[in-house]
């Protein structure tokens, strides 16, 4: 039997472990957090996940919760009008084909390391290091290194040809919040931008208390919604994130009036360079060692991809594996494996690498003609279940201009 450790248990690394686990793989997943630390923690994420990744999971058996999670059910996108205070410059709103759902990690990664354990898996709870690594090493067929934003991950070379940023391209900020007025109509990610000021956007989720609204802030650095340094407790994080919207986005303010943090762990603050990185990691004895999701590819969450990633990565990583049957995993093996996935991250990786840009003009008559062409609108919004649809018309003027014209005529 093919033995497996896999550093670090989150979206990506327990999604890989619980499909290797099913194919009759030995399974080690080494976390450095318990099940009672993680559900009783900070948050960590916003997680939103569009259909085909909640379909990865779904496909593992994975899904326990999209009959009781609050679904997102389409995309709205609104720029404030920079001259008339409390107006709308662009505004535009589109259904999904298919729901997004948001499950706090907190209740889902316990879950799924419940099952993990269930189905035989070996969980050691530890922060691993390198020594670790290389007992593991020696011990298995393959070490898959998953550690998120974790220090370990540094080990991997990062990849300056893919990574355009070298520092920090917005402030965030999480608030998880319960009696939020819903919008009308259908539900969705509610996606605003304020030039020169950062985005804010706000959908519902499932957390630890039950259903509630995330509330997730990307402010550019040294503006004003990068205001988070002073902040000192729970009731000062919800107080600024009030005071950001009814000084910049009015119509979210006006479904804030009676809302409270859901627990006091319901927050986070802080911010991290996108970094991609080279894949295959070599431990001082020469031992490879292969990255997965955000270890060796972490994106900003202005687009809402890392979870998505993470979970089309352990896709993409179990069928390599179970199609490589006996044969060593070396590192031309690890390579081709994260190829196979930069196949389709690539693409997420620019797109939301511009999003963090300042939109060129071609950017702003795309988001403009949405609000009067609702094929557009749709496909914008469904192209964040699928970001590769973005490409060419989202990226280069001449294919937008080219497609604005062919939607016109149509
Ligand atoms: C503010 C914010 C908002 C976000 N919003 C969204 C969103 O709406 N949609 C979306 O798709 N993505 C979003 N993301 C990104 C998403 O949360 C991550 O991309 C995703 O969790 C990455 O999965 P992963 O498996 O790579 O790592 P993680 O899920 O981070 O898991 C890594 C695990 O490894 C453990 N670990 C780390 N180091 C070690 C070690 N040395 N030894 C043992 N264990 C270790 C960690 O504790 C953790 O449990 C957001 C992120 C942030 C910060």
């Amino acid at each position: 039997m093919r033995k497996i450790t896999i550093i670090g248990g989150g979206q990506s690394g327990f999604q890989l472990a619980i499909g290797l686990l099913q194919q009759g793989y030995q399974v080690r997943v080494v976390q450095n957090r318990d099940a009672q630390d993680m559900a009783t923690g900070k948050v960590l994420s916003s997680q939103c996940m569009f259909g085909d990744a909640i379909e990865a999971e779904r496909a593992l058996g994975l899904d326990f919760w999209t009959d009781h999670c609050p679904p997102v059910e389409g995309i709205s996108f609104t720029v404030p009008h920079p001259e008339q205070p409390g107006a709308k410059a662009v505004d535009w709103a589109s259904r999904l084909d298919r729901n997004a759902y948001s499950v706090d990690q907190r209740v889902k990664i316990p879950r799924w390391m419940a099952e993990f354990e269930k189905l035989g898996g070996r969980l050691v709870l530890k922060e691993a290091g390198i020594a670790d690594m290389e007992m593991y090493a020696r011990e298995d067929d393959l070490v898959i290194v998953a550690s998120g934003k974790g220090d370990v991950g540094k080990m991997f070379e990062r990849d300056a040809s893919k990574s355009p940023y070298d520092r920090p391209q917005r402030a965030l900020a999480l608030t998880y919040v319960k009696g939020m007025a819903p919008r009308p109509e259908y539900s969705a990610v509610n996606f605003n931008l304020i030039p020169g000021v950062g985005e804010y956007f706000v959908f519902p989720a499932l957390t630890t208390t039950g259903p509630c609204d995330i509330m997730v802030f990307e402010g550019v650095p040294g503006g004003p919604m990068d205001c988070w340094a002073d902040v000192k407790s729970p009731e000062q994080h919800l107080e600024t994130s009030k005071r950001i919207l009814n000084t910049f986005l009015p119509w979210e303010a006006e479904r804030c009036q009676d809302v409270s943090l859901t627990d006091d762990n319901g927050f986070l603050a802080g911010r991290f360079p996108p970094t991609v990185r080279k894949p295959v990691g070599t431990l001082p004895s020469g031992a490879r060692v292969l990255g997965l999701g955000d270890a060796v590819c972490l994106n900003d969450p202005i687009t809402g991809q890392g979870s998505n990633n993470a979970a089309k990565a352990a896709r993409v990583y179990l069928k390599r594996i179970l199609d490589h049957g006996d044969r060593p995993f070396d590192a031309a093996w690890m390579q081709g494996t994260f190829d196979a996935y930069w196949d389709y991250a690539q693409w997420v990786v620019n797109w939301t690498n511009m999003m963090l840009a300042p939109p060129p003009p071609f950017i702003l008559e795309i988001m403009g003609t949405a609000c009067v062409e609702p094929r557009l609108a749709h496909r914008i919004a469904n192209a964040f279940d699928d970001p590769r649809d973005f490409f060419p018309w989202f990226a280069d003027p001449d294919a937008a201009s080219a497609y604005l014209s062919e939607l016109k005529a149509a």
